[in-house]
């Protein structure tokens, strides 16, 4: 057992003056049954809480982290942009440079509008399809997480199902029930929706490779399914790929499947750990927003110049770095590590990968939708995840979020993983 003592002590002066101690739930274990750690440091592939524990992080921060923690070339790049100024509230040069590298990359996109998280870029990219097409239904998916919008936290993923509670009290009914949700990966279920409420659907969101409710992978033909039925019907296709955009290809799931959504939402690795989202799109449909357009969205701090300046030179490494190519090698490495070991259990427990990402669920069955997820076995999860933690390797603290691996995972880590995981599974499995 690894001694948090000192985490613990700041976890309860924490409670006392934040609700439940966190600024975002799913940083309070809950799922998992324990308290978390206070992180000391953060460097590579490495993290240090504030006990001088030691561990190889999956998490990554939740995503962004994709050259791994404190990349020297980020630093140097932030700190030389803060001796400019932090914040104008006006326009910089970097915001057209990100804009630009933007447009580049991610196929759908002709122009693109930053922000500041990716719920605000999910939460435009609604209003702006509801503004443009004049409707007001919008369609999401179980399982899916599109941030803590009102109109998308109806069956969501991630915190909220950790929570066991899919939807927020607060969020009206009246709101609420523009809202269709349907199941992942059911294309008749669409087709009904569409063939009842067709006139006034506006977008259907979706995470194109849904991550917030373990990983889940879109059937064969699904995305195109999803592709064809909107342009029939005049609705916006939104790909939410604050996730895996930049991640899983350098354009995205988008890239990867050569489906070209009308709008995107970004955030995560687009801002190399400082807080930007942003979504972009066709440029008829972004000519909606104000100034020119019709449909309102505005911040103080987008576009602000540090965060630009992160995710710029963020993007640039893993350009120099060859980063995706290696993503899915080093990704490859981890996935053998992990089935060596899953097959010495004699349990064939379902382990999804993607490029850089993963989840091991603890069930046998083959995961459609979260539906399957929810068979996971919670408890064997828990074990796993302490067991894991105890011996130095920190894995998301619930069934429910996906791991990243970024290019500081090297093959001692992987080594280590795979012991770390094999022991782990023995007592979780015991
Ligand atoms: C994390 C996430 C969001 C919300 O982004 P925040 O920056 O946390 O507001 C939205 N959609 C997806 C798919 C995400 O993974």
């Amino acid at each position: 057992m690894s001694n948090r003592d000192l985490s613990s002590k700041l976890f309860n002066a924490a409670k006392e003056v934040i609700p439940g101690g966190v600024n975002s739930p799913v940083r309070a274990f809950k799922s998992v049954d324990g308290d978390p750690f206070f992180v000391q440091r953060a460097r590579g592939c490495r993290i240090w809480d504030v006990d001088g524990n030691e561990m190889i992080d999956y998490v990554g921060t939740w995503g962004p982290a994709i050259l791994g923690h404190a990349p020297s070339a980020v630093i140097d790049a932030v700190s030389h942009a803060a001796k400019e100024g932090i914040s104008f509230g006006i326009p910089n040069r970097h915001e057209v440079e990100l804009a630009r590298m933007v447009r580049d990359y991610v196929p759908s996109v002709e122009k693109v509008r930053m922000v500041s998280s990716g719920t605000e870029a999910t939460m435009t990219a609604i209003r702006l399809a509801r503004g443009y097409t004049g409707r007001d239904k919008i369609i999401k998916f179980e399982g899916c997480y599109h941030g803590h919008v009102d109109s998308l936290l109806v069956a969501a993923g991630s915190g909220a199902l950790t929570l066991g509670q899919p939807d927020s009290a607060g969020v009206p009914k009246d709101l609420a029930n523009l809202t269709i949700t349907l199941p992942f990966n059911r294309p008749e279920a669409v087709e009904e929706a569409f063939r009842l409420e067709g006139e006034s659907i506006a977008a259907i969101i979706l995470e194109p490779i849904p991550a917030n409710a373990g990983l889940i992978f879109p059937k064969e033909g699904y995305l195109q399914f999803l592709r064809e039925i909107t342009e029939k019907y005049g609705a916006v296709l939104i790909f939410d790929e604050v996730m895996t955009g930049f991640r899983l290809a350098r354009g995205g799931v988008q890239e990867l499947v050569g489906i070209t959504p009308d709008l995107t939402a970004m955030g995560k690795v687009i801002g190399g750990g400082l807080p930007v989202g942003a979504f972009g799109g066709k440029a008829e449909i972004m000519d909606y927003l104000a100034p020119d357009g019709p449909v309102y969205q505005a911040g103080t701090l987008s576009g602000n110049p540090l965060a630009m300046v992160a995710g710029i030179t963020q993007l640039k490494e893993m350009e120099r770095h060859n980063g995706w190519a290696r993503l899915d090698e080093i990704g490859q490495q981890f996935e053998d590590g992990v089935r060596s070991v899953l097959k010495e259990t004699g349990r064939d427990l379902t382990l999804n990968r993607i490029g850089s990402m993963f989840c091991l669920f603890f069930t046998e069955e083959e995961i459609i939708n979260v539906e399957d997820v929810k068979k996971s076995d919670f408890a064997a999860f828990r074990k796993f995840f302490w067991a894991a933690l105890d011996r130095g390797v920190y894995f998301a603290p619930s069934q429910y979020e996906a791991g990243f691996i970024s290019l500081a995972h090297g093959p001692d880590e992987m080594e280590k993983t795979a012991e770390v995981t094999a022991d782990a599974l023995k007592v979780a499995l015991s």
